[in-house]
């Protein structure tokens, strides 16, 4: 009988922490995030890609508290802006920018622009404290609006054209969001495989803390 491994989502948010933890609930694990760990230091998303961010956080993490760790970056990809916002979706306005100062700013970018493909990407790194890390990476391919529309959602939802279902994503239930997002299919991904990734997992920590 093996010990229950304890995997920390990089994250103090609870809504993602929540999201994952409903999604791996059929397999063997004990699911924690950082808030659990009290304070412990922030890690620089200075990557060129989401890949490179997410494997960061989740080393950073795993390395940090000695278990193995689960971090996800993502952001929008505009053809016509060269990738942008890209690895910058987050600050692409400036630090302290609200999302609607984002979107208005890309759409102002985007005003002579007739190419407007854009896919939103997600990666997810999990990795164990000796460095070795598993990648899941996802793309929802969709236009840039010429306009906002829709309430739900967040960032950049709301000029997020998603031509199969002719609604933006912030238009969309979350239920069908998660459906099609970069973000529910990487998710989706990661579960298929995760009794491989156990399997991986605890090649990778021959022996893991039993008080966690
Ligand atoms: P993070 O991966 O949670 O750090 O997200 C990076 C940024 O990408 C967010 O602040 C949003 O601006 C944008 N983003 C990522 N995923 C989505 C999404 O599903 N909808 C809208 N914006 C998103």
């Amino acid at each position: 009988m093996h010990d229950l491994i304890t995997l920390v989502i990089a994250t103090r948010n609870p809504g993602k922490t929540t999201e994952i933890r409903d999604l791996l609930a059929d397999y063997p694990i004990k699911i924690k995030n950082l808030a659990d760990f009290g304070p412990i230091p922030c890690v620089q998303e200075d990557g060129n890609t989401f890949d490179e961010n997410a494997y960061k956080k989740a080393s950073f993490a795993a390395r940090i508290l000695g278990i193995p760790a689960l971090a996800d970056d993502s952001g929008l990809v505009v053809e016509a802006l060269g990738g942008a916002p890209g690895v910058f979706s987050a600050r692409y306005a400036g630090e302290n920018a609200t999302d609607e100062q984002r979107y208005t700013k890309l759409l102002s970018e985007m005003k002579s622009k007739t190419n407007r493909k854009a896919a939103f990407e997600c990666a997810i790194s999990i990795a164990v404290p000796s460095g070795p890390a598993l990648t899941y990476e996802a793309r929802c391919e969709g236009m840039i609006a010429e306009e906002p529309a829709g309430q739900n959602g967040f960032g950049y939802d709301p000029i997020f054209y998603y031509p199969p279902l002719k609604k933006t994503f912030a238009q969309l239930t979350r239920e069908e969001k998660s459906s099609v997002s970069h973000r529910g299919k990487a998710l989706r991904e990661l579960r298929d495989e995760f009794d491989k990734v156990l399997i991986w997992i605890r090649r990778h920590m021959p022996v893991q803390e039993k008080h966690y």
